[in-house]
């Protein structure tokens, strides 16, 4: 049996909690706010998507960074595992649209609930209002200059160090054969996710990959998208040009801001664009009709221009668009709004029927951490051994979470992420 200590309760850390106390040890959970899951709480719009019921390619195929490394974690604790975890323990899950998972109460609190009431049942000891803000690494052990030391069976095994414990705000030490790290990336810091457990990591010689926000709201150079502020937009296309090249392509709902855009689509495309945004602006374009071919929509638009030739074209917008998008439309257009529309030339017709099917705009930036969902980057997964999450250079360290330089697309798949993890972590704790 080791004496454990996990560090951050959140999704991870209880899962890692759970599952080192099943195997056996005995695991403290060290936790700096006033209670447990405090981001769980704001998950899925307060409703929890837990995980995502697809098939495991999909999955994969969901997690922008590094999936590969994530191999060993989810093939030993899938999405499968997550849900009969869940319903094992008493909650009972539904499965919606796009195979997303829910508590049927809609209430991501019983998702804490469950797991609290797991962590007690394994006699799991929880500590509140503790911060942790030191690792204590066995010193001697670092030396290898020490021909000794380079004996010794963890230096060996490339290790350069071991971790002893932990110390806390009051100084007060924890002693440990082991140190599951899981205090989260830096997005929604009021949640507790201050990027501590990251700085200690990288004090102890762990590469950090740069963090930057991700599944974040865009910011726009068009300041017209103030105007649409509130402005939903369901089942439409958005295209992220660099230059001539596609960076994403797809179908959903979008929302304007007073800075730009977000909604789930844009959420998406920014963990899929954010990279070549840091270096320069990118061009986005909306179709607002992908339902109908170039051709179509200026059938279409030759119909209700017959239909309304009298009127003038403010006036003759209302069958297509939202009445709030119809003043951007008509300024888009280069349109006169009080020419009659039996006066516009096809070459004006045709100009506004690109316009509608690629609506452009142009991205400046992402908004920062604060509206983040989730952090890319965190602990270089270089310096974490894959199959057990455990450092490869300070021994009896582990990670799990949102700390790690993985991340993934919404639909419950960053919460997998921790599940997996976490889980693989606690269990590989010898
Ligand atoms: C608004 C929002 C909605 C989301 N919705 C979903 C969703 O529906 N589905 C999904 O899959 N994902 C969702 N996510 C992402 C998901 O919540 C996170 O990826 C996941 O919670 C990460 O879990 P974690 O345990 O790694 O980190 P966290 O949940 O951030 O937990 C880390 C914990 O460590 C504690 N901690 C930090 N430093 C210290 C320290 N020094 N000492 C002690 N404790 C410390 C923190 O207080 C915190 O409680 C959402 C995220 C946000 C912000």
């Amino acid at each position: 049996m080791s004496k454990v200590i996990v560090v951050g309760g959140g999704a991870a850390g209880m899962m890692a909690a759970i599952a080192a106390a099943e195997c056996g040890h005995l695991v403290t959970l060290l936790e700096q706010n006033e209670k447990l899951g405090k981001k769980i709480y704001i998950t899925g719009k307060g409703r929890c998507n837990l995980t995502n019921a697809s098939d495991l390619e999909n999955v994969f195929s969901n997690i922008v960074t590094n999936p590969k490394f994530l191999y060993s974690a989810i093939y030993g604790f899938d999405n499968q595992s997550s849900m009969d975890f869940f319903e094992q323990n008493g909650l009972k899950i539904k499965i919606e649209r796009g195979n997303r998972v829910f508590p049927v109460s809609d209430h991501a609190s019983d998702v804490i609930k469950t797991l609290e009431k797991c962590l007690r049942a394994l006699h799991v000891e929880i500590r509140l209002n503790t911060r942790i803000i030191e690792l204590m690494i066995d010193k001697e052990s670092h030396n290898v200059e020490n021909n000794e030391e380079i004996e010794c069976d963890s230096l060996k095994k490339g290790y350069n160090s071991v971790v002893k414990g932990i110390v806390d705000q009051h100084g007060k030490k924890y002693e440990a054969d082991a140190v599951i790290l899981a205090t989260g990336g830096v997005s929604y810091e009021t949640t507790g996710a201050t990027g501590e457990g990251i700085r200690l990591s990288e004090k102890c010689g762990h590469h950090i990959s740069q963090l930057c926000p991700a599944l974040v709201p865009l910011e726009t150079k068009e300041t017209w998208c103030r105007d649409l502020m509130g402005l939903s937009l369901k089942n439409v296309n958005v295209k992220i040009k660099n230059g001539k090249k596609v960076l994403f392509d797809e179908f959903g709902e979008m929302l304007f801001t007073h800075f730009g855009v977000s909604g789930p689509l844009i959420l998406s495309a920014s963990s899929i664009i954010n990279t070549v945004l840091k270096k320069q602006d990118l061009q986005m374009f909306i179709d607002l009709k992908p339902a109908l071919s170039e051709e179509q929509l200026q059938k279409r638009l030759i119909r209700e221009f017959e239909e309304n030739g009298q009127k003038q074209f403010k006036n003759a917008l209302n069958g297509l668009f939202p009445t709030r998008l119809i003043p951007i439309m008509i300024s888009l257009s280069e349109i006169h709004p009080d020419k009659k529309v039996c006066e516009i030339s096809k070459a004006e017709r045709q100009k506004f029927g690109n316009c509608i099917k690629a609506l452009p705009l142009t991205i400046v930036g992402t908004r920062d951490f604060k509206e983040a969902i989730i952090t890319r980057g965190g602990v270089s997964v270089k310096d974490i051994n894959p199959s057990t999450m455990e450092s490869k250079i300070v021994k009896g360290l582990y990670f799990a979470g949102e700390m790690i330089d993985v991340d993934a697309l919404t639909g419950g798949y960053n919460l997998q992420i921790a599940w997996s993890t976490g889980h693989l972590a606690g269990s590989s704790v010898e």
